[in-house]
C-alpha cells in the first residue's frame, strides 16, 4: 500500500520528532517564556519509534528524517539509528539538529550508518548567535560541523533568514564563504509563523531579496535540481566553488509538491505543517489500539492534508497563536 493524498500526491517523506527538549531557545521557535516539556513517558519510546518507522518503511515511504527539539538530546539516538540502517536498509535517513552535540556524537553516528545531516546555523558572528538562540554555543556548533565533515557525513547548513539580522551583505558573504571554504551547501530558509515566534512582515525577508543582496557581489547560477519534491532551489556562485539554495516557504509555497507529514515527539501526526489537525499514532504502538489498523489511520489523516497552507504574505493574514509553537512540531 502507498500513501496518496486526495490531491494525489504521494508520501514519501516523514519527519519525526525525537526529542521535544533543545539545548538552544531560538527566538523563531522557541518563545520567550519557553514551552511545557513533555514528561519521559508522554515521550515515544525506542520501540515505538522504530515500530513507526516500520510501518513507514511498508508504506513506501523513502526518507525519514529525526528531528525535535534537539535530536542529540536523545540517549538512545545512537541506538536507533543503528537499529534503521540495520534493520530497514532501504530507508534513507537524515537528521536535522543544532550542532552543539555534533563533535560529541559525529563519529558515533557515522558508525551507527547516518550518512547526512542538516545543522541549523544562522550567524557566524558570537553576538548575534546569542541574541538568536539565547545561548552562548556558537563555538560547540562550529566544532560540531568541522566533526561532522572530518567523519564523513554530508553535511548542509540551515540558516533562517530574519530582516535586519542576516540578511544584509556582509552577513551573506560570511556564508558564502563559509560554505565554499568547507565544501558545504549553505541553504537559507524564510521565516515561517509559528505560535508564540512574533512573526510579522518587519522580521520576514524574501528569497528574491536575499538573491538581489548576493547578486551586488556574486555571480548566481541557477542550477537544475533533479528532485521535484525538494524544497530548495540552487543557485551555485562563480565557478561553482558554494552552493547556495533558498527555502522559500512562504514567498513559493511548494505545497503543489509536498510529500511530507510529520509526527510530534508524543506521536501525533501532522497531516501538514501549518494546520492545526493531529492524528494520535500511539495507541496503535502501544496496544491499546489494534496495531493492524494504524496503516488505515494514517492514510486516514494523509486524506486531510490541504492543498495548499494560507498566503502568509496576504493582507489579511494573521499567524497562529493557539497552535503549537514549532519546537514542539518538529521542523
Ligand atoms: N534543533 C534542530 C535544529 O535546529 O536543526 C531540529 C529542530 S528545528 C525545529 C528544525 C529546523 O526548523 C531548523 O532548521 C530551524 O531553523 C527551523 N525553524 C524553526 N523555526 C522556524 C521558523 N519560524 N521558520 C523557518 N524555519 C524554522
Ligand atoms: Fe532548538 Fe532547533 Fe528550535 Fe533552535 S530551531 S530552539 S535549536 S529546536
Amino acid at each position: 500500500m502507498n500513501l496518496v493524498d486526495a490531491f494525489n500526491r504521494k508520501i514519501q517523506n516523514v519527519r519525526i520528532s525525537i526529542q521535544d527538549k533543545c539545548d538552544l531557545r531560538c527566538v523563531y521557535c522557541m518563545p520567550e517564556n519557553g514551552v511545557k516539556w513533555l514528561d519521559k513517558k508522554e515521550q515515544l519510546t525506542f520501540s515505538e519509534i522504530f515500530k513507526l518507522i516500520e510501518v513507514f518503511n511498508d508504506l513506501d515511504v523513502k526518507k525519514i528524517k529525526l528531528t525535535g527539539g534537539e535530536p542529540l538530546l536523545r540517549k538512545d539516538v545512537i541506538e536507533l539509528i543503528k537499529k534503521i540502517t540495520i534493520d530497514l536498509p532501504k530507508i534513507e535517513l537524515s537528521m536535522t539538529t543544532n550542532g552543539v552535540l555534533l563533535s560529541k556524537y559525529g563519529k558515533q553516528l557515522f558508525n551507527a550508518g547516518l550518512r547526512r545531516v542538516n545543522i541549523s546555523l544562522d550567524t557566524l558572528n558570537h553576538d548575534k548567535f546569542e541574541e538568536i538562540t539565547r545561548k552562548n554555543k556558537l563555538n560547540q556548533v562550529l566544532e560540531g560541523i568541522k566533526c561532522a565533515i572530518e567523519v564523513g557525513l554530508e553535511v548542509k547548513i540551515n540558516a533562517v533568514s530574519i530582516k535586519n539580522f542576516n540578511d544584509d551583505k556582509k552577513s551573506l558573504n560570511e556564508f558564502i564563504n563559509f560554505s565554499e571554504r568547507n565544501n558545504i551547501p549553505i541553504r537559507f530558509i524564510e521565516l515561517m509563523p509559528f505560535t508564540g515566534n512574533k512573526w510579522n512582515f518587519d522580521n520576514y525577508v524574501s528569497s528574491e531579496e536575499l538573491r538581489e543582496t548576493i547578486k551586488s557581489s556574486n555571480k548566481l547560477i541557477p542550477l537544475k535540481i533533479a528532485d521535484k519534491s525538494s524544497t530548495a532551489k540552487y543557485w551555485g556562485t562563480e565557478k561553482n566553488k558554494a552552493t547556495v539554495g533558498f527555502i522559500s516557504s512562504v514567498s513559493e509555497s511548494f505545497c503543489e509538491n509536498c510529500n511530507r507529514i510529520r509526527v510530534t515527539a508524543e506521536g501525533k501526526l501532522r497531516p501538514c505543517l501549518h494546520r492545526h489537525l493531529e492524528y494520535d499514532l500511539r495507541p496503535y504502538l502501544n496496544g491499546q489500539k489494534r496495531f493492524e489498523n494504524i496503516s488505515k489511520f494514517i492514510q486516514m489523516a494523509i486524506n486531510e492534508k490541504w492543498k495548499e497552507h494560507p498566503n502568509f504574505l496576504a493582507l489579511r493574514y494573521k499567524p497562529p497563536i493557539d497552535d503549537r509553537e514549532m519546537i514542539r512540531i518538529g521542523g
